[in-house]
């Protein structure tokens, strides 16, 4: 009985099962609990180290990485500010560094600042 998760909305721990669904009594909130665990990998973005970064942080870069396609290469150390998280994509970080314009990083190369 307590391998339900509480309720999302709510936190209630009285949460019951219906077939597929998860029902809260107190929100009256339905929920398939499949869904809530895609949906929970998906909302995170973690650094390097496993901080989870957000919209507007500033991150360093770890290593050298060449862009694809050109001969330029982001140094590691460069500073990254103002990030965009993009859960679309691969490269989870849009951002815009100076010299070199807008693109997309990915999280497990960089640290938060
Ligand atoms: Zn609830």
């Amino acid at each position: 009985m307590s391998q339900l998760p509480s309720c999302p909305k709510c936190n209630c721990e009285y949460t019951y099962e219906d077939g597929e669904m998860l029902i809260c009594p107190e929100c009256a909130y339905e929920w398939s609990q499949n869904a809530v665990s895609n949906e929970e990998s998906s909302n995170v973005i973690q650094d390097a180290h496993g901080a989870i970064l957000q919209d507007g942080d500033t991150v360093v870069v770890i290593k050298d990485l060449k862009l694809k396609g050109s001969s330029t290469v982001i140094k590691g150390g460069t500073k990254v500010k103002n990030i965009r998280l993009n859960f679309e994509s691969d490269h989870n970080i849009d951002c815009k560094i100076d010299g070199i314009g807008a693109m997309g990083l990915k999280s497990e190369f960089v640290k938060k600042a």
